[in-house]
Parts: structure tokens; C-alpha cells; sequence
């Protein structure tokens, strides 16, 4: 089922102090959720993603705006009648209940013509256990099994109502490196399996790029640009985009557009076209936009090399970057033992972008 995002907004009031101000935790989010699909809701810590679900599920109300689910206008409608499943980051189990016991919970207190007997809701409970692989340790008590365990009941507890939406926020904080990694991949293939339109918040944007159909990045409650990961990467709207995807993060220098090339520093790195007129800019080149080369425009002073097997690392200064080094990711293939003291780059046209300083606009250009 698809879900529609119409102005959505959330204030939340100053709270009494005089000079208090109104916090815009959403705004003006319009977006349509794909039925079926997996979507990302990606950003740094206190920029609107959970309030964004809780509006979504009815855990609050917007100042403004609609949702749909489907067709239905849903904006008014209580949580419990929405058909939504929540996961949260603290798995927020019931400790005293083996995990059977969890699972069942929100199946016994169904009313009316959704009432289950018995059988049926223990069969429903062990599908939604089987699907996320715990079947074998249902009698567990929450304190008796791993945090991904303990992840793994709530997200079958989530989906034992067979809800038409899923939502979770930041589910895998709580876990270890391997298992978040074990766990992301297993969300997405329960998502598969399932069909159910998925939106899953997280601040690590690695994660959000692994298992997203579309990503959402969101900067103080407004969305900065919606896509396929890989086409968000690409080709970043503007400057806190290209700086929040990628790890090591997007080299920013200062430099100017002037006499029909691009300058970092007093290099000039590219000839390029641009309407924009000679003016200064910021130039962001991913990581993996440097090429070694003797004669390359660009001139570094070489840190260190870390070899990573397939790549190598080489780790530089040059004065106009604006942090304290400049991290490339170079083929191993080179001869790395030759490079000392400077090292020259050539820059790959489709890694650089360029940036207005004032507001972190995107300038296009070719290269020429
Ligand atoms: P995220 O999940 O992206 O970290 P949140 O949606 O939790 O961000 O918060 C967005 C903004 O709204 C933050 O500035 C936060 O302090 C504020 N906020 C969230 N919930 C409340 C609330 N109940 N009352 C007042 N301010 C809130
Ligand atoms: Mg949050």
C-alpha cells in the first residue's frame, strides 16, 4: 500500500521560557511511498525522522498536512486502527514473557470480528517467528537471548498483525558491527518476502544506502532530495547531501571558477563550462575521483598509504581542503612504493562537484 505525504508538518511550541523557539521538527514533507518498496528516511540526530514516523503511525498529529494510506485519509485516524507495525531501537520487550508470550501479545487483545482462537494465534505468532528465524527459542526470556535476538522478536511482534505498513526507527543502533550487518541484510529480505512498504529511519548512512529502494535525506525537518541510493550518491543535490553520503566523506576544498577552469587552491585542475560566471566556490571530490598521475594539476603533500588490499588509501594535505587531510581511494595496481613527498592527481570530472560557499547550492558544469 502506498502512503502519501501531503504538507506535512510538525511544530512543536516553545515551551514557556520567554525568547523560547518554536522547534519545525517536519516540514512541508510531501512525498508518495511507493507500495512494496523499502525506503530510507536518512539524517543526522534531530532533523525529523522520528516525528516523521510517529505522524506516519499516529503517535502524533501534524500542525499541518495529510496522510493517505492508499486513498484512505488516515490523518485523524487513532494508531490503533492504521495497521501499522513498529519496531523501535530499544527492543522494548516485555521482560517477565518468553518470547512466545511477546509475539502473541498484540494478537490477544483483538476485538471483535479480528478476535483469533487459540490455534490461530499461536499459528500466526510461529509464521511471524519462522520468518524471522527464532522459531527455535521461543520460551527464551528476553534476558536470555542476544540484542539481535531480542530485535528479531520485535520485529515478529511487529509483523504478527500482518500490518500493511512497517515502520522502523533506528532498529539496529543497539547491536554490534557483525550484527547490524547480519540484521540489516535480514530486515531487507523479510521485506521482500513480505511486500510490506517499509520506512526505515536511520542516522548511519551506509545502512540507509545497503537496504533502501529510495532514500530520503533529511537536514533540520526538510527534505533535501528522495532517490535510488546510487543516484543520490551520483549526483547530490547539494552540499550537505554530498557531505552526509560516503564514508571517507567527500574532500572539500576552496576554490574559484575563473578564466574557464576550475581552480583548487592556485591549481587549476579542469577546463570546464559553466554559467555562472567567475566566481568562488566549493569543490567537493568523492574519495575515489583521484587518479596518481605525474602530471596531474593537483599537488599534495603525501602523508601516508594504507593498503586495503584491492584499493590502497592515500592519505595527503593540500592547504585549500578544508579538513585537516585529504583521503583518496586509488587501484592497488599502481606503484605506490614510488610516490614520496608530493603526489600529483589527476581529478575524474564525474567525482567533482561544485558548490555555491554562501548556501551550499549545487553549480553544474561539463568538463571541456
Ligand atoms: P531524529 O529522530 O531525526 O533524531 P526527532 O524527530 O526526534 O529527530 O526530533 C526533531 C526535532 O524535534 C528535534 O529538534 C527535537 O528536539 C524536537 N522534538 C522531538 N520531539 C519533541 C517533543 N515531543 N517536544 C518538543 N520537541 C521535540
Ligand atoms: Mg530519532
Amino acid at each position: 500500500m502506498k502512503i502519501v505525504l501531503e504538507n506535512l508538518t510538525k511544530i512543536f511550541p516553545a515551551r514557556g521560557k520567554k525568547g523560547g523557539q518554536d522547534v519545525v521538527a517536519v516540514d512541508h514533507f510531501n512525498f508518495t511511498i511507493p507500495d512494496g518498496k523499502l525506503v530510507g528516511l536518512l539524517g543526522p540526530s534531530g532533523c525529523g525522522k522520528s516525528t516523521t514516523l510517529y505522524l506516519i503511525c499516529g503517535l502524533q498529529n501534524p500542525t499541518e498536512g495529510k496522510i493517505y494510506f492508499g486513498e484512505d485519509d488516515v490523518t485523524n485516524l487513532p494508531t490503533e486502527n492504521r495497521g501499522v507495525g513498529l519496531v523501535f531501537q530499544n527492543y522494548a520487550l516485555y521482560p517477565h514473557m518468553t518470547a512466545l508470550q511477546n509475539i502473541l501479545f498484540p494478537l490477544q487483545n483483538l476485538k471483535g470480528k479480528d478476535r483469533l482462537t487459540k490455534e490461530e494465534m499461536n499459528e500466526r505468532a510461529m509464521k511471524a517467528a519462522r520468518l524471522v528465524q527464532i522459531d527455535r527459542l521461543m520460551e527464551r526470556k528476553p534476558a536470555e537471548m542476544s540484542g539481535g535476538q531480542q530485535q528479531r522478536v520485535a520485529i515478529a511482534r511487529a509483523l504478527v498483525k500482518m500490518p500493511k505498513v512497517l515502520l522502523l526507527d533506528e532498529p539496529l543502533s543497539n547491536l554490534d558491527a557483525r550484527l547490524r550487518l547480519q540484521t540489516r541484510e535480514e530486515i531487507r529480505r523479510i521485506q521482500k518476502e513480505t511486500g510490506i512498504t517499509t520506512v526505515f529511519v536511520t542516522h548511519d548512512q551506509e545502512e540507509a544506502m545497503s537496504i533502501s529502494d529510495l532514500i530520503v535525506v533529511m537536514k533540520a525537518g526538510v527534505v533535501n532530495q528522495i532517490g535510488k541510493p546510487q543516484e543520490v550518491y551520483d549526483d547530490p543535490a547539494n552540499q550537505f547531501v554530498a557531505q552526509f553520503l560516503g564514508t571517507p566523506q567527500i574532500n572539500m576544498f576552496s576554490g574559484r571558477i575563473g578564466d574557464g577552469g576550475l581552480y583548487i587552491g592556485s591549481e587549476k585542475v579542469m577546463d570546464i563550462n559553466c554559467d555562472c560566471g567567475d566566481t568562488e566556490v566549493l569543490v567537493g571530490v568523492r574519495p575515489e575521483g583521484f587518479e596518481v598521475d605525474p602530471e596531474g594539476s593537483l599537488t599534495c603533500t603525501l602523508r601516508n598509504i594504507e593498503v586495503m588490499g584491492r584499493d590502497i588509501s592515500i592519505v595527503s594535505k593540500n592547504d585549500a581542503c578544508q579538513s585537516e587531510l585529504v583521503r583518496t581511494i586509488v587501484n592497488s595496481d599502481i606503484d605506490y612504493g614510488s610516490i614520496s613527498g608530493q603526489v600529483r592527481f589527476r581529478l575524474k570530472a564525474h567525482k567533482v562537484y561544485i558548490f555555491r560557499p554562501e548556501n551550499g547550492e549545487r553549480i553544474r558544469f561539463t568538463e571541456r
